[in-house]
């Protein structure tokens, strides 16, 4: 594993609902090599902090490694969360951050297996680069069950539209709104995954606030 940090200039930074932004950022001559990684990674950010001089946050990446797309992740704000709302209120284009270069082992083994993917809010960031990278370079079906609290929280909402409709036979997305349906209970998440039983599960979300 690659322990060095980079000093890396943000090209970007876009809003994606009211309270979570993705940052896109450029790799530096010095970087390059070291920032390859695999869909359902994350990249440690170095924050600046007035109390701590820096504190360290893990962001899992949102672009695919497949396609060409600048390295992204996505950032939702966390209630009275320090890095996260730095990240939302002061971050700009031009900027740079130290980042450790991707780690985690949250990543499909196999591309071409059939994916059952559950997301809740911000932990939709490394679903959608598992998502955009096996739709690129996988055969399998993928079911995605995305859980928010509204409509104006979901995350990718035009992105997700757009790839169900070029992938019909291949693709389908479930919004969970609690706003709607509320929580979703275990009994419902039970019989919605039994329909694909036989599929490869990945599941990530935020700790219930
Ligand atoms: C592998 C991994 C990948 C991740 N990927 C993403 C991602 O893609 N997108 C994303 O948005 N997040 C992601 N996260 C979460 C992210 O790393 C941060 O944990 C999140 O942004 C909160 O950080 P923060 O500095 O804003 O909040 P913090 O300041 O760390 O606070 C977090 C919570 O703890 C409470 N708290 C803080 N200090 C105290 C205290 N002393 N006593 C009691 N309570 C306290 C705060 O009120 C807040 O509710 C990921 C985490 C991991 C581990």
């Amino acid at each position: 594993m690659d322990t060095e940090s980079y000093v890396l200039p943000v090209r970007e930074v876009i809003r994606e609902t009211a309270d979570a932004v993705s940052v896109v950022f450029d790799l530096t001559e010095e970087a390059q090599g070291h920032f390859d990684y695999t869909p359902g990674q994350f990249l440690t950010l170095a924050v600046p902090s007035d109390q701590t001089g820096l504190v360290a946050r893990c962001y899992s990446l949102s672009s695919s490694p497949v396609l060409d797309q600048p390295l992204t992740v996505t950032i939702k704000r966390t209630v009275d969360g320090y890095a996260s709302n730095w990240i939302c209120d002061n971050l700009q284009a031009g900027d740079t951050l130290r980042v450790l270069p991707p780690s985690g082992i949250f990543t499909p083994a196999d591309l071409d297996a059939d994916l059952l993917l559950f997301a809740g809010g911000s932990g939709v960031t490394p679903v959608i680069s598992i998502a955009r990278t096996a739709l690129a370079k996988g055969t399998g079906k993928i079911v995605v069950f995305y859980a928010n609290r509204d409509q104006d929280s979901v995350i990718f909402a035009e992105e997700w539209s757009r790839l169900s409709a070029e992938n019909p036979d291949r693709l389908i997305v479930v919004h969970w709104l609690e706003s709607v349906q509320g929580l979703p209970s275990q009994a419902q998440l039970q019989a919605f995954a039994s329909e694909f039983s036989t599929y490869t599960s990945f599941c990530c979300g935020p700790a219930p606030s």
